[in-house]
C-alpha cells in the first residue's frame, strides 16, 4: 500500500485498513433502502481490494434507514432513541453487506456496537484483531453503540483500535473540493489538507468528532470515490487517481 509503507519495516505484514461508507450510497435513487445491484458494486469492489492482500474492516451508515436528528425533528421520537433505531439501522446494512461479500466467497464477521447476540457476534476488540489476522473481512455495525455520535466517528474509533494504517471514507465525489462542484464549476479537488484545515472549513465529508479522534491519534483520513470501477484499488495499492488526504 502506499500510504505510509516507508514507516513499515515489515515488508511480509498485511496492510489493514478501514473503509467507511455511508447508508446512503447502498440506497436506491430516491436515497432509501437497500438497491441490490449497488450493494453487488460495492462488495465486488470490496472484493478486488482483498484479493490485493489488504486486510479489511468496514463501517457502513445508517442513514438510508434513519437518522436519529431527523426522526427526532418530527419531536414524536426522542433523540437517544431516534439514535438506538440509528444505530439498528447500520446493522440491516452491516447483515447485507456481509452476505453479499460472502456470495462472492469472502469470509466476513460482522460484530456489533449493541449486543444482539442472535444476529452477530458483540465486538469484542481483540476477537476482532484475530478476524482480521485470519484474514476475514470485519463489519463494524451499531456505531460506538452510544446516541449522539455519527458512524463516521465510530470508524475512526475502530480504526484506531484495530491500528488500521489508514481510514477510507468512500464517498460518491472524488474527495475535497475547495468549494462545492455542484454549485461552482471551477471548485478544485484538494490533494491533500491538515486536519485543522478540514477542521476549520467543517469540510462536508467528515464530522468534526471524527476528524478531531484522527488528528489525536495520527490516524489519515482518504477520500474517494467508491463508485467508479477498481478506484479503491488504485487508490489504496497504487497511491493514483483522484482522491484527497486529510492528515
Ligand atoms: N448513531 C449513533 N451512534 C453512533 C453511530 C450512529 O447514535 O455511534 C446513529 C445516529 O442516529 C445516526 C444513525 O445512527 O444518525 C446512522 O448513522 P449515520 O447518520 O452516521 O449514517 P450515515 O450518514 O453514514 O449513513
Amino acid at each position: 500500500m502506499h500510504f505510509d509503507s516507508c514507516q513499515d519495516n515489515n515488508l511480509n505484514k498485511k496492510k489493514r485498513v478501514l473503509i467507511k461508507f455511508s447508508g446512503e450510497a447502498l440506497s436506491d435513487e430516491n436515497g432509501f433502502g437497500i438497491d441490490l445491484d449497488v450493494l453487488k458494486f460495492i462488495a465486488q469492489e470490496i472484493k478486488g481490494l482483498y484479493e490485493e492482500g489488504l486486510e479489511i474492516g468496514i463501517v457502513v451508515g445508517g442513514g438510508n434507514i434513519i437518522r436519529g436528528v431527523t426522526a427526532a425533528q418530527s419531536g414524536l421520537i426522542k433523540r437517544t432513541s431516534g439514535d438506538y433505531m440509528g444505530m439498528l439501522a447500520t446493522v440491516i446494512n452491516a447483515v447485507a453487506i456481509q452476505e453479499a461479500l460472502e456470495s462472492l466467497g469472502l469470509c466476513v464477521r460482522v460484530q456489533s456496537g449493541i449486543d444482539i447476540t442472535e444476529v452477530c457476534e458483540s465486538y469484542i476488540y481483540r476477537r476482532a484483531i484475530r478476524h482480521l489476522d485470519k484474514g476475514r473481512i470485519v463489519i463494524f455495525a451499531a456505531g460506538t453503540g452510544n446516541p449522539y455520535f455519527t458512524t463516521d466517528t465510530a470508524a475512526v474509533l475502530r480504526a484506531i483500535e484495530i491500528e488500521a494504517e489508514v481510514i477510507v471514507k468512500a464517498t460518491k465525489v472524488n474527495g475535497v473540493y475547495d468549494k462545492d462542484p455542484n454549485k461552482f464549476k471551477g471548485a478544485k479537488l484538494l490533494d491533500r489538507l491538515s486536519y485543522d484545515d478540514a477542521l476549520r472549513d467543517h469540510i462536508k465529508v467528515m464530522d468534526d468528532t471524527a476528524i478531531a479522534l484522527a488528528k489525536d491519534n495520527k490516524l489519515p483520513i482518504i477520500v474517494c470515490n467508491m463508485f467508479k470501477s477498481k478506484h479503491l484499488i488504485d487508490v489504496l495499492v497504487h497511491g493514483r487517481g483522484e482522491f484527497s488526504r486529510v492528515g
